[in-house]
């Protein structure tokens, strides 16, 4: 058998099909060299690997300046719509071979490194991952930017930028450990300081109501630091920003107030202020009501809104026609996407700055918030909906909740119009809710304060108008829309598995990167004995490649010739895990009862974290390492069924785990997960998945032929009328043999010996108080498991079926979603254009004459125009 092509090796022959731009290699190694000795300060007999991968990232950052300084001329000069997708979240993973393959220079790049003596995936390999994100709601984010700038918007993502993204998970005994994300330690090439533009926030104080209007005065002041971060399009010569803030601390802090001798004490508490972007809260899918939290949400809000108003102002036009001296024209040059609830407070913000800065009436102010803001829900789950308590607010914001208030009873008396003596009803839609503890509903805030909601999925934004939000889709159905989620096949295809990328521009040329639907076009093929073939063979070498990385790096020895079963997301009792440890234990006892049968043999891998206050989800992990101790040191079993938990699940091991999968998991009870995108990762890179008809799963089915997925267990429909009929766990844990074998080794220590009642917490839950019904589904998922277990055996009616599922694909590209954000919420349209590319490394094409005599005449430039 030949030996399989290299990564290195495909992209070179990716870039003779034209995937990849020639670049000058000589030039490459120049400046690689120029970086080495002038930014690394170094020589070669002392550079360490790390010295390497700085110096080949900013040899490649080098080719983004050009383009990014040109693109922000560009958007001065055109002056276009700008949008803004306001964010707690961005989960970036890695940038270098992410811009070298925007900039078509991987192929360059490679060539450069090898000639250099290096290896590049070896220096990629050193890059820590922006872990700015928890989950699906992070990695939105990121792939939105990579789209906006793919597709030529005038796009911004605003954050705030960590000090420590989220955890780094280590196993330890079996249980889940979590170490602090040091991500910036080595300093992050990607990112450049603007401390010129750094803006105050304002948090606790008063609010005086003058005759010239209202102030909030006696606040303590934060300064918000930008750190922009180049987004770069798909070979458009596009780079948008990502603008993160970090707090700082004012040089004044603490030393105002009469503070004698308070010196060293005020210096070192200049850290109270500086812990508000210090930390990424690592909840996924769960409220907390920590005020350092709602600290973060109100800082990256009001640090954004001074940048997008001060932006708007100083246009190119605003500053000489009277178009810009008042913000009535703000929605038509601005739209701000909140993603989720957690940036809600623009909203009051936005009518602060309208109302007590712009001095306009409450109707304009309100007219311009709701035409500018649009709001995204990303979950129906009760606990992950922000409700603030009113005493947190009228302390660190009371300005804020005066004006929340006001919203409230201009809104609360328009339904009592609509809906005269129907108290019920002003209850359920107040933005206050009463009780113990009066809270803000952030949701109902952000759907009254915005023109467009949306769901992330065509089931989820159905359930959002039928339940969670009924009463304000009975009185704003216009508002309510669907954005069904995507993702990038950029870094989730090109990138991360450039054999297929390759094997599939064989057959249809190499334009379905930026057009996914062109996917389609596979299905001439599918019974093309060739096309088999090799999609077969590129999922055995990224199998073969995934397999050596994990006994390099974990010590594991699994066999690349069984079926790769892989459920990798957040740990959380809806995605149910669980169901997934029951198929595993039925699946052992059945090889340990008949040995000799011909088992389909399975590796099944399981990854994710937990919530480090999950009680219940780090039971999981335990209980995922404890049926892994039994089952991988079990003789009979052998290497027909092994169960591996991998360690810190993050993008960068999606990146790895993914193209190598055989099997996606995705077996949420329906009705709970709002999309999905790990579903739409996997089927892009050949995996079949086997899921509920839940989230994204069920436009997957529609796109891909429901025949093609395994699809099983209840419907929403159906657990609707379990929850009016009432689930009984106990009822099918007596009725179904394996189901109640499996629960008693879990209850009686067949996985703990040590200590025999670890999992009771698990067992109790599962048998009387399981919200997300696991017993229900069980019995459907076996028989379905059992399914793909015997198509396994038919290797080529498998493949087949994957082809069909790649060639479904083309709905799931974030550049969909985008273009439907754009045309049916920002009022943008997305081009595939190019810009033109910079003229020279050093102007970016731009007339510097023009600044140069407005200065010798004595007229200022206009205070920073375009960043
Ligand atoms: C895509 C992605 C997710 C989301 O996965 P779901 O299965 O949709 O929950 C979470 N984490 C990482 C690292 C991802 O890349």
């Amino acid at each position: 058998m030949p030996k399989p092509l290299t990564d290195q090796e495909k992209r070179k022959q990716i870039s003779v099909r034209g995937l990849a731009g020639v670049e000058n290699v000589s030039d490459l190694k120049t400046n690689f060299n120029r970086h080495l000795h002038f930014t690394l300060v170094k020589d070669r007999n002392v550079a360490t690997k790390r010295d390497y991968y700085f110096a080949l990232a900013n040899t490649v950052r080098d080719h983004l300046v050009g383009r990014w300084i040109r693109t922000q001329q560009h958007y001065y000069e055109k002056d276009p719509k700008r949008v803004y997708y306001l964010s707690l979240e961005f989960y970036m993973g890695r940038t270098l071979q992410n811009t070298m393959v925007n900039l078509a220079l991987e192929n360059a790049c490679d060539e450069a490194t090898y000639q250099l003596g290096l290896d590049m995936e070896e220096l990629q390999d050193i890059e820590e991952d922006a872990g700015l994100g928890n989950g699906g709601l992070g990695r939105l984010a990121a792939c939105f930017l990579d789209s906006m700038a793919s597709l030529g918007l005038a796009a911004y993502g605003y954050g705030i930028r960590y000090e420590f993204g989220i955890f780094n998970q280590k196993i330890v005994n079996g249980w889940q450990v979590e170490e602090a994300d040091d991500w910036l330690r080595y300093g992050n090439p990607w990112e450049k300081a603007r401390p010129e533009y750094m803006r105050p926030v304002h948090f606790y104080g008063r609010v005086e109501h003058t005759p010239e209007g209202v102030k909030w005065v006696d606040t303590q002041v934060v300064l918000a630091l930008p750190y922009d971060t180049p987004v770069p399009g798909y070979r458009n010569n596009v780079v948008n920003t990502m603008r993160l803030w970090s707090a700082k601390a004012p040089c004044d802090f603490n030393l105002k107030d009469f503070n004698v001798g308070g010196y060293i004490q005020a210096v070192l508490d200049r850290n109270l202020a500086e812990n508000i972007s210090r930390v990424l809260y690592p909840n996924d899918n769960f409220f907390e009501g920590k005020e350092l939290r709602l600290k973060q949400e109100y800082f990256v809000v009001a640090a954004t809104l001074q940048d997008i108003v001060r932006r708007f102002k100083s246009s190119k036009f605003g500053s000489t026609e009277v178009v810009r001296v008042d913000l009535s024209t703000l929605p038509d040059k601005v739209a701000i996407q909140l993603n989720d609830t957690h940036p809600a407070m623009a909203i009051p913000e936005l009518m602060r700055i309208l109302l007590d800065t712009e001095h306009q009436t409450w109707e304009k102010a309100w007219d311009i918030v709701t035409r500018t803001c649009a709001y995204t829900n990303h979950t129906v789950l009760p606990e992950a909906l922000e409700r603030w308590p009113i005493d947190l607010f009228q302390n660190l914001l009371p300005r804020h909740l005066e004006i929340i208030f006001e919203i409230n009873r201009r809104h609360l008396e328009r339904i009592a119009n609509l809906y005269p003596g129907d108290h019920d009803r002003l209850r359920r839609m107040s933005l206050v809710e009463e009780g113990d503890q009066k809270k803000i509903n952030m949701a109902h805030l952000c759907i009254v304060g915005s023109h467009a909601v949306n769901g992330v999925a065509r089931i989820h934004s159905d359930i959002i108008k039928a339940t969670l939000f009924k009463d304000f889709y009975e009185v704003d159905p216009h508002k309510f829309q669907n954005k069904t989620n995507g993702i990038t096949p950029r870094r989730w295809l090109v990138m991360c598995n450039p054999g297929l990328a390759e094997v599939i521009a064989e057959r249809i040329g190499e334009d379905y990167i930026r057009d996914l639907d062109q996917l389609k076009n596979l299905l001439e093929f599918v019974d093309d004995d060739s096309l088999i073939r090799d999609i077969a063979k590129i999922k055995q070498e990224n199998k073969l490649k995934f397999s050596a990385y994990l006994e390099e790096h974990y010590k594991v020895k699994i066999n690349p010739n069984s079926m790769f079963d892989v459920q990798v997301k957040r740990i959380h009792e809806y995605k149910r895990q669980l169901l997934n440890c029951l198929h595993i234990i039925t699946l052992y006892n059945r090889i340990k009862k008949e040995p000799n049968k011909n088992w389909t043999p399975r590796t099944i891998m399981i990854g994710g974290k937990a919530a480090p206050g999950y009680h219940t989800a780090k039971l999981i992990i335990r209980l995922i390492t404890a049926i892994g101790d039994i089952v991988n040191h079990d003789e009979v079993v052998g290497d027909r069924l092994k169960v591996i938990f991998l360690e810190n699940y993050k993008v960068t091991l999606a990146e790895k785990i993914i193209p190598a999968s055989d099997l996606s998991e995705q077996i949420s009870t329906a009705g709970t997960e709002a999309s999905g995108t790990g579903n739409m990762k996997f089927m892009l890179n050949g995996a079949l998945t086997i899921g509920t008809m839940d989230g994204a799963n069920v436009e997957m089915a529609e796109e891909a032929g429901e025949e093609n997925l395994f699809i099983f267990g209840m419907r929403v429909d159906d657990v609707d009328a379990m929850d009016k009929s009432g689930y009984d766990a106990m009822e099918y844990y007596n009725r179904i043999p394996e189901l109640k074998q499996a629960m008693d080794q879990i209850a009686g220590g067949y996985f703990s010996p040590d200590q025999h009642d670890l999992f009771k917490d698990i067992v109790n839950m599962l048998l009387h108080h399981d919200r997300f019904k696991v017993f229900a589904d069980y019995e459907a998922y076996i028989k379905c498991q059992d399914k793909v277990s015997a198509l396994y055996k038919n290797p080529k009616e498998w493949t087949k079926m994957v082809i069909h599922n790649i060639a479904g694909c083309g709905k799931f590209s974030s550049d969909r979603t985008i273009s439907q954000y754009a045309r049916e919420i920002w009022g943008m349209e997305p081009s595939l254009e190019r810009i033109p590319p910079p003229t020279s490394a050093f102007t970016s094409g731009y007339s510097t004459k023009k600044i140069n005599v407005n200065l010798r005449n004595g007229l200022k430039t206009r205070n920073l125009p375009y960043n």
